[in-house]
């Protein structure tokens, strides 16, 4: 085996490969076997309703702490894994983990709660994800409508006609959208006018620059209202001060995230949290 392997290394690390690519090539070897044996884990972040301080929702993170390789970002893993085919089995992965620990949740008396879930604009665009996720959605038994998946915009995405079609097909399972990253990317108002979009997300760079650049101010007010004649929900991303907060409160913002509140955790202490949580339990009733 160790023979075999060898050689195997020989051929994939070809001299001249730069230090990058042969960093993928490696992470790809590893990531595929991590899949294979379910060593990858997904976090969660509680997503908060400003007003009330109770939990809306979850995102599911990706977390990969390779024994070889030490942690890795998830930005790195969907990389990596767009580069050496495995997006699609990684994102059946996450999305079955997900939505198997949302039921878990769900059947322990948080039927309220909704998890956010990140698909990666590629996968998007390819057309099959409403087929994945519908089965996903029978193998594991989840409400549909507790389903949201976070796309982020892309400049090629909304020109290809598969995606407008993939995005009904996927509201009509009555799965909820959410735009991430709002305002870094490519969306231009005409495609927040024809596409069924139910949630924006505002980029924690506008959060971050928040009580310090008056213009992130005013580029945020105009999000949440933007969102709110659209008839979308709007969530701030990346809240890690309290005048961020009070400010993101006054000015309307409906639902948040970041360090200040709760950071992302594995599904044992995001359990705990919900069971602390004072409506646990008395919503499903
Ligand atoms: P995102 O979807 O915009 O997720 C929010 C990111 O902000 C997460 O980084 C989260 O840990 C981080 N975050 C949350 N609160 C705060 C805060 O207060 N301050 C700061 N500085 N950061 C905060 P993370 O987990 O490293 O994920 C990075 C990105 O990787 C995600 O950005 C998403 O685009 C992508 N990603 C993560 N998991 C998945 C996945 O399962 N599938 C796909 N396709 N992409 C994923
Ligand atoms: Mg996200
Ligand atoms: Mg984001
Ligand atoms: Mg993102």
């Amino acid at each position: 085996y160790a023979k075999h392997s060898r050689k195997t290394m020989v051929q994939m690390f070809e001299p001249g490969m730069d230090e990058r690519r042969l960093r993928r090539q490696k992470l790809a070897v590893s990531l595929q076997a991590a899949i294979e044996q379910d060593q990858l884990e997904l976090h969660y972040q509680p997503i908060f309703r400003l007003n009330s301080g109770d939990i809306e929702s979850v995102e599911a993170l990706l977390r990969w702490n390779s024994a070889e390789h030490g942690f890795i970002s998830p930005l790195e893993v969907i990389a990596v894994a767009e580069q050496h085919g495995l997006a699609h089995r990684l994102n059946e992965w996450v999305l079955s983990q997900a939505c198997r620990q949302m039921h878990r949740w769900h059947q322990a008396g948080c039927g309220w709660l909704k998890v956010n879930v990140n698909i990666s604009p590629n996968i998007f665009m390819e057309g099959e994800l409403a087929l994945t996720v519908s089965a996903v959605l029978r193998d594991t038994g989840l409400d549909a409508s507790t389903l949201v998946l976070e796309i982020t915009e892309d400049t090629s995405m909304w020109d290809t006609a598969g995606s407008l079609d993939t995005l009904q097909e996927l509201r009509e399972l009555g799965i909820e959208i959410a735009l991430d990253d709002f305002g870094t990317g490519y969306s231009s108002f005409s495609h927040l006018r024809q596409l069924p979009i139910n949630k924006l997300k505002i980029d924690k760079s506008f959060v971050a620059d928040l009580s310090t650049d008056p213009r992130a101010e005013s580029l945020v007010k105009t999000i949440i209202s933007l969102a709110d004649n659209l008839n979308m929900t709007v969530t701030a991303e990346g809240i890690e001060l309290v005048e961020q907060h009070v400010l993101l409160q006054q000015l309307g913002c409906g639902l948040g995230q970041g360090y200040l509140m709760a950071r992302p955790m594995p599904a044992e202490a995001m359990s705990e949290l919900l069971l602390q949580d004072k409506r646990y339990g008395s919503r499903s009733a």
